[in-house]
């Protein structure tokens, strides 16, 4: 048993010492629902959570996480931070919430994320709850989930685990019926092993393709991507999103494990806090501050895009509509 492994997660409202507290979202309603306990009246919110977890079991060469470690002391505070965010979302029986945790390392290591995919799967005003992981780990404990509402983003890292490990891990996960997308970073060196996987994936697995970072396809690398992921075009560039509405920021928020609230991840300007009920009331329509978006997590939200129609029913775990 890991050294933070600690008992259960109680779902319930926060504790009394907290601050006074989808993929379709509908507008959120601002001011009036702000404050603690269930919403008045309830809105449709999808929640990015990332906590303070930045460890990592993996090795890439294209990550500032690879083979970190976390303290014990960092393990604790980031279970805590879970606890209390888990706690918040289960208490919101007013609002529909889909919800996705978006570690800088890998969670699924930790019992205390599979505890909370797990439990909050089966609250019934959670439509999603995902995570996106490395699949490194067990994935047993998913036999426990709801599967109607549990979903996983898993990325295939080349030269981490051997290819028919990750293979089998995703063909079990179908056969139990756990739904799931499996992506690579679309280096070019990852290209043999991409279209091995699209061979030997089930075919109801959708393999995305993430455009790698800082680099520039030519029409015909881009073109054999393509063979491998339909949608990868999405992905090659950038998208434009400077003065562009998003619904970041209104039916759309970023929480980090203090409860600070963000529209997403990329935009540094808080909104609020979670647990004082602060956030509710900067809930609005927004426009996108910065030049571009080239993140799925975010360009996913932009409303100029049609991608809440390409991904209806699986926004959050990267699973195209009709897939
Ligand atoms: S699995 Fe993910 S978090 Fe871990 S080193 Fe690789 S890219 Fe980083
Ligand atoms: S377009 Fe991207 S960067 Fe801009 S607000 Fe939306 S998610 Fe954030």
């Amino acid at each position: 048993m890991n050294a933070v492994d600690l008992p259960p997660i109680a779902l319930g409202p926060p504790p009394a010492t907290d601050r006074p507290a989808a993929d379709c979202p509908a507008p959120a309603r601002p001011a009036a629902e702000a404050g603690q306990g269930p919403a008045a009246t309830g809105i449709d919110l999808t929640v990015l959570y990332r906590g303070p977890l930045a460890s990592c079991d993996y090795d890439c060469p294209y990550c500032p996480f690879a083979k970190r470690r976390d303290s014990t002391e960092q393990l604790r505070a980031d279970r805590a931070a879970l606890e209390r965010f888990t706690g918040w979302a289960a208490s919101r029986t007013g609002d529909r919430l889909s919800l996705l945790f978006t570690p800088w390392g890998e969670g699924l290591v930790r019992s205390w994320y599979r505890r909370a995919l797990t439990e909050l799967s089966h609250l019934p005003h959670i439509r999603r709850v995902a995570i996106q992981t490395n699949l490194g780990g067990r994935t047993a404990w998913t036999a426990e989930a709801d599967l109607d509402t549990l979903a996983l983003w898993c990325t295939y890292h080349p030269g981490q685990t051997p290819f028919e490990r990750f293979v089998a891990k995703s063909r079990r996960l179908a056969a139990e019926g756990v739904r799931h997308s499996v992506g690579v970073v679309g280096l070019p060196e990852h290209l043999d092993a991409a279209r091995r996987l699209r061979t030997e994936l089930p075919e109801q697995v959708y393999l995305w393709i993430n455009a790698a970072e800082g680099h520039q396809y030519t029409d015909a690398e881009a073109a054999e991507w393509a063979a491998v992921d339909p949608l990868f075009s999405w992905s090659r560039h950038a998208h434009p999103s400077a003065g562009r509405p998003c619904r970041t920021g209104e039916s759309v928020i970023s929480v980090d494990g203090d409860g600070t609230v963000r529209r997403c991840h990329f935009v540094r300007e808080e909104l609020g806090n979670l647990y004082d009920g602060s956030y509710r009331a900067a809930l609005r329509p927004r426009t996108c501050p910065s030049q571009v978006c080239d993140c799925h997590i975010g360009y996913v939200h932009l409303e100029t895009l049609p991608l809440y129609d390409v991904f209806a029913g699986g926004v959050l775990e990267r699973i195209p509509a009709g897939w």
